[in-house]
């Protein structure tokens, strides 16, 4: 696997709990600073805001109204993304955390294909820290309320 080799000074270590230690020299893998930079871009995206998204929490599975009007064929939908009107739904019984990220990638990405997008949600899942989850969290709460 390709991997980054750089050096950090010690107390930024704790921040990386993926960090990997070899004979004194840290070492980054290229999977965790992608990671990182996918939670950064969301983090702006939310922060930023600039399409004026607003994020639902609801019952999305099982919605027929949702279904019928999205066209979804999936019975099995934690989130939703409409960039036309700019809507995010969000079931909140299936970890809003990664809804949001998943949701917010399609719209950072909206080239990508669903399944790289399922693929970038699993790899920023694995590295994302208590502390970001925070921060994401925060910012999409703002998107919650905005009308
Ligand atoms: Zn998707």
């Amino acid at each position: 696997m390709f991997s980054v080799s750089v050096r950090i000074e010690k107390e930024v270590l704790s921040t990386y709990q993926t960090t990997l230690l070899r004979g004194g020299t840290i070492v980054r893998t290229y999977r965790t600073r992608r990671a990182h930079y996918l939670v950064r871009r969301i983090v702006d995206f939310l922060y930023r805001n600039e399409d004026g998204y607003q994020i639902r929490m609801m019952r999305l599975q099982g919605n027929t109204k949702i279904r019928k009007k999205y066209k979804i064929n999936s019975t099995r939908i934690c989130g939703l993304i409409d960039p036309s009107s700019r809507l995010i739904f969000v079931d909140f019984r299936y970890d809003p955390i990664a809804t949001i990220v998943h949701e917010a990638l399609h719209a950072l990405y909206p080239n990508k294909r669903e399944r790289d997008i399922a693929k970038m949600e699993r790899l920023v899942m694995r590295y994302i820290t208590e502390a970001q989850v925070v921060i994401i969290w925060t910012l999409a709460e703002r998107c919650m309320r905005a009308t």
